[in-house]
Protein backbone atom coordinates (compact mmCIF):
# COMPACT_ATOMS: atom_id res chain seq x y z
CA UNK A 1 0.00 0.00 0.00
CA UNK A 2 1.32 3.75 -0.48
CA UNK A 3 2.27 5.31 2.36
CA UNK A 4 0.21 8.39 2.33
CA UNK A 5 2.61 11.67 3.08
CA UNK A 6 1.30 15.35 3.99
CA UNK A 7 3.11 18.27 3.99
CA UNK A 8 2.25 20.93 7.20
CA UNK A 9 3.92 24.06 6.06
CA UNK A 10 4.25 27.19 7.97
CA UNK A 11 6.91 29.75 9.28
CA UNK A 12 7.29 27.63 13.15
CA UNK A 13 8.70 30.87 14.64
CA UNK A 14 8.60 29.27 16.87
CA UNK A 15 6.73 25.60 17.23
CA UNK A 16 3.73 26.22 19.70
CA UNK A 17 1.58 23.37 21.21
CA UNK A 18 -1.24 25.09 18.22
CA UNK A 19 0.73 23.84 15.74
CA UNK A 20 1.36 20.50 17.73
CA UNK A 21 -2.14 19.39 18.57
CA UNK A 22 -2.38 19.96 14.68
CA UNK A 23 0.94 17.89 13.54
CA UNK A 24 -0.77 14.88 15.44
CA UNK A 25 -4.49 15.28 14.40
CA UNK A 26 -2.73 15.07 10.87
CA UNK A 27 -1.15 11.79 11.92
CA UNK A 28 -4.22 10.15 12.65
CA UNK A 29 -4.83 10.78 9.10
CA UNK A 30 -1.38 10.41 7.46
CA UNK A 31 1.54 8.13 7.97
CA UNK A 32 3.96 10.65 7.74
CA UNK A 33 3.54 14.55 8.11
CA UNK A 34 6.20 16.63 6.83
CA UNK A 35 6.93 19.76 8.68
CA UNK A 36 8.10 22.18 6.47
CA UNK A 37 9.66 25.63 7.30
CA UNK A 38 8.85 27.87 4.28
CA UNK A 39 12.40 30.21 4.39
CA UNK A 40 10.93 32.89 1.82
CA UNK A 41 9.17 34.05 4.11
CA UNK A 42 11.39 35.74 6.34
CA UNK A 43 8.90 38.26 8.14
CA UNK A 44 11.52 39.52 11.07
CA UNK A 45 12.15 35.91 12.36
CA UNK A 46 13.08 35.38 15.68
CA UNK A 47 14.90 31.93 15.35
CA UNK A 48 16.68 31.13 12.19
CA UNK A 49 15.33 28.06 10.24
CA UNK A 50 18.35 25.96 11.67
CA UNK A 51 16.78 26.64 15.19
CA UNK A 52 13.34 26.70 14.16
CA UNK A 53 14.08 22.83 12.52
CA UNK A 54 16.00 21.88 16.21
CA UNK A 55 12.56 22.87 18.17
CA UNK A 56 10.87 21.01 16.40
CA UNK A 57 13.03 18.05 16.50
CA UNK A 58 13.08 18.42 20.01
CA UNK A 59 9.10 18.88 20.65
CA UNK A 60 8.29 15.96 18.74
CA UNK A 61 10.06 12.89 20.95
CA UNK A 62 11.42 11.19 17.88
CA UNK A 63 8.50 10.87 16.39
CA UNK A 64 9.36 8.73 13.30
CA UNK A 65 6.40 9.86 11.08
CA UNK A 66 7.37 13.69 11.17
CA UNK A 67 10.49 14.54 9.02
CA UNK A 68 11.42 17.84 8.92
CA UNK A 69 12.59 19.84 6.57
CA UNK A 70 12.20 23.46 5.12
CA UNK A 71 11.82 25.31 1.41
CA UNK A 72 11.63 28.09 -0.31
CA UNK A 73 9.79 28.93 -3.41
CA UNK A 74 6.46 27.86 -4.26
CA UNK A 75 4.64 25.30 -2.04
CA UNK A 76 2.84 23.83 -4.83
CA UNK A 77 6.28 22.91 -6.33
CA UNK A 78 7.43 21.79 -2.87
CA UNK A 79 4.49 19.51 -2.22
CA UNK A 80 5.37 18.08 -5.92
CA UNK A 81 9.06 17.63 -5.47
CA UNK A 82 7.86 15.47 -2.19
CA UNK A 83 5.39 13.46 -4.05
CA UNK A 84 3.05 14.13 -2.00
CA UNK A 85 -0.64 15.35 -2.75
CA UNK A 86 -1.97 17.03 0.30
CA UNK A 87 -1.53 20.29 2.46
CA UNK A 88 -2.41 20.93 6.08
CA UNK A 89 -3.14 23.82 7.64
CA UNK A 90 -4.74 24.70 10.72
CA UNK A 91 -7.61 27.14 11.43
CA UNK A 92 -7.57 29.18 14.56
CA UNK A 93 -10.14 32.08 14.59
CA UNK A 94 -12.23 32.98 11.96
CA UNK A 95 -9.55 35.62 10.85
CA UNK A 96 -6.95 33.07 9.45
CA UNK A 97 -9.98 31.64 7.01
CA UNK A 98 -9.97 34.38 4.61
CA UNK A 99 -6.17 34.30 3.96
CA UNK A 100 -6.19 30.23 3.70
CA UNK A 101 -9.16 30.18 1.45
CA UNK A 102 -7.20 32.85 -0.96
CA UNK A 103 -4.06 30.55 -1.06
CA UNK A 104 -5.87 27.39 -0.70
CA UNK A 105 -7.72 28.14 -3.56
CA UNK A 106 -4.69 29.76 -5.70
CA UNK A 107 -2.56 26.74 -4.94
CA UNK A 108 -5.36 24.84 -6.36
CA UNK A 109 -5.19 26.85 -9.25
CA UNK A 110 -0.94 25.99 -9.75
CA UNK A 111 -1.79 22.26 -9.09
CA UNK A 112 -5.15 21.12 -9.22
CA UNK A 113 -3.61 17.21 -7.60
CA UNK A 114 -3.15 18.94 -4.43
CA UNK A 115 -5.49 19.21 -1.72
CA UNK A 116 -5.56 21.55 0.97
CA UNK A 117 -6.86 20.02 4.61
CA UNK A 118 -7.65 21.88 7.59
CA UNK A 119 -7.82 21.16 10.79
CA UNK A 120 -9.03 23.01 13.78
CA UNK A 121 -6.55 22.66 17.10
CA UNK A 122 -7.67 21.77 20.24
CA UNK A 123 -9.99 25.50 22.10
CA UNK A 124 -6.96 25.64 24.93
CA UNK A 125 -4.57 26.67 21.74
CA UNK A 126 -7.08 28.27 19.08
CA UNK A 127 -6.09 31.86 20.14
CA UNK A 128 -2.35 30.93 20.29
CA UNK A 129 -0.30 32.08 17.77
CA UNK A 130 4.00 32.14 17.33
CA UNK A 131 3.52 35.92 17.09
CA UNK A 132 1.47 36.65 20.35
CA UNK A 133 4.25 34.14 22.52
CA UNK A 134 7.21 36.25 21.07
CA UNK A 135 5.33 38.95 22.29
CA UNK A 136 4.85 38.13 25.92
CA UNK A 137 7.91 36.34 26.00
CA UNK A 138 9.78 39.48 25.14
CA UNK A 139 7.91 41.17 28.33
CA UNK A 140 9.34 38.87 30.50
CA UNK A 141 5.73 36.78 30.56
CA UNK A 142 5.01 33.28 31.05
CA UNK A 143 4.64 30.66 28.00
CA UNK A 144 4.49 28.07 30.29
CA UNK A 145 1.60 25.40 28.24
CA UNK A 146 1.82 27.01 25.30
CA UNK A 147 5.15 26.54 23.61
CA UNK A 148 6.88 22.78 24.36
CA UNK A 149 9.84 23.16 26.97
CA UNK A 150 12.39 22.97 24.06
CA UNK A 151 11.17 26.37 23.33
CA UNK A 152 10.53 28.11 26.36
CA UNK A 153 14.04 27.47 27.15
CA UNK A 154 15.42 28.86 23.56
CA UNK A 155 12.94 31.93 24.67
CA UNK A 156 14.13 32.37 28.00
CA UNK A 157 17.45 32.11 26.28
CA UNK A 158 16.75 34.84 23.78
CA UNK A 159 14.89 37.29 26.47
CA UNK A 160 16.45 36.37 29.65
CA UNK A 161 13.96 37.02 32.34
CA UNK A 162 13.86 40.62 33.85
P1 LIG B 1 1.91 31.50 13.08
O1 LIG B 1 0.73 32.28 12.58
O2 LIG B 1 1.68 30.98 14.47
O3 LIG B 1 3.24 32.15 12.85
P2 LIG B 1 2.65 29.61 10.99
O4 LIG B 1 2.89 30.51 9.83
O5 LIG B 1 3.83 28.89 11.54
O6 LIG B 1 1.88 30.23 12.23
O7 LIG B 1 1.46 28.63 10.62
C1 LIG B 1 1.53 27.33 10.16
C2 LIG B 1 0.15 26.75 10.18
O8 LIG B 1 -0.20 26.43 11.53
C3 LIG B 1 -0.97 27.65 9.68
O9 LIG B 1 -1.93 26.85 9.02
C4 LIG B 1 -1.56 28.21 10.95
O10 LIG B 1 -2.92 28.59 10.77
C5 LIG B 1 -1.42 27.01 11.86
N1 LIG B 1 -1.43 27.36 13.25
C6 LIG B 1 -0.54 28.09 13.96
N2 LIG B 1 -0.90 28.19 15.26
C7 LIG B 1 -2.07 27.53 15.37
C8 LIG B 1 -3.00 27.30 16.42
N3 LIG B 1 -2.80 27.79 17.64
N4 LIG B 1 -4.11 26.60 16.15
C9 LIG B 1 -4.33 26.13 14.89
N5 LIG B 1 -3.52 26.30 13.86
C10 LIG B 1 -2.42 27.00 14.09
Amino acid sequence: MKEKVAVYPGSFDPITYGHMDILHRGLRLFDTVICAIATNIEKNSLFTVPERMELIRESINGDKNVVIDSFDGLLVQYVKRVNARFVIRGLRAMSDFEYEFQMASMNRNLNCDMDTIFMMTSKDYFFVSSRTIKEVASFGGVVKGFVPPAVEEALNRKFPPR
